[in-house]
């Protein structure tokens, strides 16, 4: 199994600065899956994407994840912790990525297939929240048919069969739409937060890089030591060397 290297982390950091989301979910799919060409890492289901993305996050931080959110009421600052391992368990078998689906809501049938990085990055660009999800919807329809058996478009959905549409995707990647709850100890409301695992993943391995930067810059200074080989070291030895020039 891959882990993410203190060199692979600095690259990441520097490849994702500025760069939206679908971008940076790439690239991490990437180095969760290095054997995989862009093409199949694009066309993978991002249900199936994330999980390998955990895996990574997993191998290299470990099964918990820290959570740092503020309270929806007082903002009283809240810290709980999630294990990876209970995210992976939410997903049942994913199926083939590709694999047609169908579901019946009100009276159509919709034939679906469930949505891909590739789906994600077409409409990220889209300024209207609205639009970009019935886009994202619409490419993940393949067929919709009516009650009496003749074939229909997508532009005949109307609100609860897009509804019902969206709930099953989302059902296919509970890992990408996980929503944690827990209670202010200050106020005593319960509020809910939705984890997405590769802007989580992601800010993690920022904190990261800006660290072994410091540490790079501490070390290179007082020894004259070139990048690579600090990065090359194990972290505890950077960490004595840090504390040795600092000293
Ligand atoms: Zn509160």
């Amino acid at each position: 199994m891959a882990r993410v290297s203190a060199a692979e982390a600095m690259e990441i950091w520097e490849r994702s600065v500025d760069r939206p989301l679908a971008e940076r979910a790439m690239l991490l799919a990437q180095l969760a899956a290095p054997a995989s060409t862009p093409v199949e890492l694009a066309r993978a289901a991002i249900g199936r994407r994330d999980l390998s993305i955990l895996a990574l996050r997993e191998e290299t931080l470990g099964s918990r994840m820290a959570c740092f959110v503020q309270c929806l009421d007082c903002r009283a600052p809240l810290e709980f912790s999630v294990d990876a391992r209970e995210l992976v368990a939410l997903e049942a078998s994913p199926g083939p990525d590709q694999a047609r689906r169908e579901l019946v809501a009100g009276d159509v049938r919709i034939a679906y297939r469930l949505p891909t990085g590739a789906d994600v990055a077409a409409v990220a660009a889209r300024l209207d929240g609205e639009m970009a999800r019935r886009e994202l919807l619409e490419r993940c329809v393949l067929g919709v048919m009516r009650v009496d058996g003749t074939a229909g478009t997508f532009d005949e959905l109307r609100d609860p069969e897009l509804d019902a549409l969206e709930a099953a995707l989302e059902a296919c990647d509970p890992v990408a739409n996980v929503s944690l709850a827990t209670t202010c100890a200050q106020c005593g409301r319960q509020s809910e937060f939705g984890l997405e695992i590769v802007g989580f993943f992601s800010t993690e391995l920022s904190a990261i890089a800006k660290r072994l930067l410091t540490e790079v810059d501490v070390l290179a200074r007082a020894y004259h030591w070139r990048e690579a080989d600090i990065l090359a070291m194990t972290a505890v030895r950077r960490r004595r060397y840090v504390e040795a020039a600092l000293a």
